[in-house]
């Protein structure tokens, strides 16, 4: 029997209490937050699907290797568990433990970047970008020119443009590349998976340069279902001999434990260059922590290497992917313009389509974000011109290429009707398109501005 109704392979040992709150409380508390949903108190949210980073629930056997954690300083147990997990996944020889990903970013991309560095990718992630623009570098994304058209289908959306790849080595040289980094799955892209044969097109590009090649492989798991069931040559291989696959093909890896390892806190640097891993070493002991912790607990580092394990298992996997396209789905029936096909991690929501009346440099998609919050207590993150959207040399406001909502789902966190839930309140936001208003911004930091900044309605 083919079943239709995706359930969810566990069931629920421990819960967690959701508060409720009314759309006159809402008003108030967006209000409040100075209509930015970084800004809301977590306990104010009903549906959280502000990101699927560090979200995870943790199985019980994780829950059970937190107990087991050695938190000894140096050559904990622990430490050794999760360096063999990382290992075996990525198939590197040099680990760095640090808290989170970003972590590893500012150690790997501050060392190789600078003045004058360049870094392509397919799409920089936000603390990506941020890290190496902090160095002085440049940071350029190419992706493939379907990963920009939101209703266009292609397999793997995520993937890099090679021609512009060649383009770009020759005008920069290959001496001032830092790097290319290869984002799996394409978070800022909508969470599009990148084929194996194009991380190998881009391999045979940076071998032949000799440019250091980095896979960012937060949802590395979630890519590899996409990889399997939608890439000819790759169907008979398993979800890990997929993954490791893709990381014989580069020089290194970053990752975010916060994602693809089921965890709540951690990430790692992995590579095979002896040199740059000893150069880390030290800069790491001085900012995040003993070789063999990083930033982390002993417990964090059991939880990861037990996480890294679970995310590979085909009844997992299948649910994961199915239940964020089940979301994706419903929306798109509503006529609802959403990045197609769906992402594994997130529904991104054309906000430029849902709210044409709001001008792009009034944040249609803030707009929306505020609304889901008002009228269901949803929370949603805009990934659009508040996130990307620069200034040229005039002055002059420089849209972003898209204007998204992202609704992250968190792993193991909600079921089927939370999800019925979020689908029910787009068809009240439907009835209330004509209201929405648009935003401007009235305070604003200097680097990654949507975390904090703070916003007013227009009008
Ligand atoms: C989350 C994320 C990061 C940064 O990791 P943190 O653990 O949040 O610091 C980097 N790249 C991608 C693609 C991500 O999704």
């Amino acid at each position: 029997m083919n079943h239709k109704v995706i359930i969810e392979p566990f069931r629920i040992k421990t819960v967690e209490k959701i508060k409720m709150t009314t759309e006159e409380e809402r008003k108030e508390l967006i209000k409040n937050a100075h209509y930015n949903t970084f800004l809301l108190t977590a306990e104010d949210v009903i549906i959280d699907l502000l990101t699927d980073s560090g979200t995870s629930a943790m199985s019980a056997d994780q829950w059970a290797g937190i107990l087991k954690g050695d938190e000894s300083y140096a050559g904990a147990r622990s430490w050794y568990k999760m360096k063999k997990a990382v290992q075996d996944v990525t198939g590197f020889e040099f680990i760095i433990p640090t808290h989170q990903g970003r972590a590893a970013e500012h150690l790997l991309y501050n060392k190789i970047g600078g003045k004058g560095k360049i870094f392509i990718s397919n799409t920089h992630f936000d603390t990506t970008r941020a890290n190496i623009e902090y160095s002085g570098a440049k940071a350029i994304d190419i992706p493939i020119p379907e990963g920009l058209i939101p209703e266009m289908y292609h397999p793997f959306k995520g993937n890099m443009d090679t021609e512009a790849l060649k383009s770009t080595i020759e005008k920069y040289g290959s001496e001032n590349i830092a790097a290319v980094i290869i984002t799996i799955t394409n978070n800022s892209g909508g969470g599009q998976p990148v084929s194996l044969q194009n991380v190998k097109d881009v391999s045979d590009i940076c071998r032949k340069n000799k440019i250091l090649y980095i896979i960012d492989s937060c949802r590395i798991a979630e890519n590899a279902y996409f990889v399997k069931h939608r890439e000819e040559q790759c169907k008979d291989m398993t979800y890990k001999e997929i993954a490791l696959k893709m990381f014989s093909l580069a020089d290194g890896t970053i990752m975010s434990a916060k994602k693809d390892a089921l965890v709540n806190m951690g990430g790692f640097l992995a590579l095979n260059d002896e040199s740059i891993f000893n150069q880390l070493l030290t800069t790491l002991i001085i900012t995040e922590g003993f070789a063999t912790y990083g930033g982390l607990s002993g417990r964090d580092m059991e939880a990861i290497a037990i996480g890294l394990e679970e995310v590979f298992e085909h009844d997992y996997l299948h649910y994961r992917i199915r239940s964020t396209t089940y979301l994706g789905e419903k929306l798109q029936k509503m006529g609802i313009s959403v990045i197609s096909p769906i992402g594994g991690h997130a529904v991104y929501i054309d906000a430029k389509a849902f709210y044409p009346n709001i001008p792009v440099h009034q944040f249609p998609g803030q707009s929306l974000a505020v609304e889901l919050y008002k009228t269901g207590g949803i929370r949603a993150v805009e990934i659009g011109s508040v996130m990307f959207g620069s200034r040229d040399e005039q002055g002059n406001f420089v849209p972003a290429k898209m204007e998204l909502v992202r609704l992250a789902i968190p792993r193991r966190v909600y079921t089927q009707s939370h999800i019925d839930y979020v689908v029910e309140v787009f068809e009240e936001l439907i009835k209330q398109k004509h209201l929405a208003k648009g935003y401007k911004v009235t305070w604003e930091p200097e680097f990654l501005r949507h975390f904090t900044a703070h916003f007013e309605p227009v009008g």
